[in-house]
């Protein structure tokens, strides 16, 4: 599933190539996808809008159209954003032809001078914009669920093959209502050793568990929270509340510092996430606990486990991070 660092990098291109760039019309093929309001209303709100913003609030992507109005969007377990240069189509015959084809992949879309290097020149894509790779490969359009055409002639898509992420369109007045339930933004000045001191305090699950919770810091998932209690040295299942002064400091760190990682990396792509030019982020070469299972740690070559915490398999060092606060012994 995407967490902050893949849903921030997708921000950020999205935010160097498409503000600017109007909203000429949008398909959907998979209905449930949109979540709010209805389709024919979605359709309707959604034609001539601009693209004034791309932000990220937790896991979810904020598109800001003009008019005050904003998309929300959460990939949850396999949503993928694809921008198409100018020159692509779409055949959406096999709905008829092949709807077993139809309700699995979507449509097809073919590039007619797919030959050609596709640049980032293509659809006046800034210059601050990621570059984009030479051509688009053909499979990273399939199981569009939604294509949102650009006046420009570019075509961004919503791929998502397992169908659970949504797609809303809210008024602006409506945001803080909306994200009411969200913790603080890890990344900004809200988040600090206090904040999250007061959060755990109150709670007795384990710190694993505390830690998906999204009231307490909103965009960690399973990867990034693994990733976090290895690098402070914490047991996953150690209860929120019982963790000291140092471990929270040493934790807000961890916090922070993996989710920079992941970013500088684009992202963690062990399995559907791509950035918008299909590409894979390189995150996953830099895990040291994550589906590390039986490889050795490494800090101290001890053998990395794998137990299940509220249903979520997580990995950790037995001996860097220990069940209880380690006893410093004097020499
Ligand atoms: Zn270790």
């Amino acid at each position: 599933m995407p967490e902050l660092p893949e849903v921030e990098y997708t921000a950020r291109q999205l935010r160097a190539s498409v503000i600017g760039a109007t909203m000429s019309d949008a398909q959907v093929f998979w209905e449930r996808t949109i979540g709010y309001p209805d389709i024919a209303q979605f359709l309707t709100q959604i034609k001539g809008r601009r693209i004034e913003g791309v932000r990220r609030r937790g896991k979810f992507l904020l598109v800001d159209l003009s008019g005050e109005y904003f998309l929300s969007i959460h990939r949850r377990m396999s949503g993928n954003f694809l921008l198409l240069p100018m020159g692509w189509q779409i055949d959406t015959s096999t709905r008829e032809n092949d709807p077993a084809r139809w309700s699995v992949k979507g449509p097809i879309f073919y590039n007619e001078q797919a030959e050609l290097p596709v640049s980032a020149d293509s659809g006046k894509v800034s210059v601050m914009a990621p570059i984009a790779p030479a051509t688009i490969s053909l499979s990273a359009t399939t199981h569009c669920r939604v294509c949102f055409s650009l006046h420009d002639g570019r075509t961004l898509l919503f791929t998502d093959p397992r169908k659970f992420g949504r797609i809303e369109l809210w008024a602006k007045s409506q945001e803080d209502e909306a994200f009411a339930f969200m913790g603080p933004e890890p990344l900004g000045p809200l988040f600090t050793p206090i904040s999250l001191t007061e959060a755990l305090t109150r709670r007795k699950t384990p710190i694993k568990t505390t830690l998906l919770d999204q009231e307490v810091v909103a965009g960690l998932g399973n990867i990034y929270a693994d990733e976090a209690l290895f690098d402070a040295q914490i047991h996953p299942l150690r209860p929120a509340n019982t963790l000291n002064h140092d471990e929270i400091q040493r934790l807000h760190a961890s916090i922070i510092a993996v989710l920079q990682l992941g970013i500088e990396h684009g992202g963690t792509s062990f399995n559907d996430y791509r950035d918008i030019w299909g590409e894979e982020g390189s995150n996953f070469d830099h895990m040291r606990v994550y589906q590390r299972t039986n490889r050795p740690c490494l800090t101290c070559a001890t053998p990395i486990e794998r137990i299940t915490v509220a249903q979520r398999s997580t990995h950790y060092c037995p001996i860097c991070q220990p069940t209880h606060q380690k006893q410093f012994i004097q020499v």
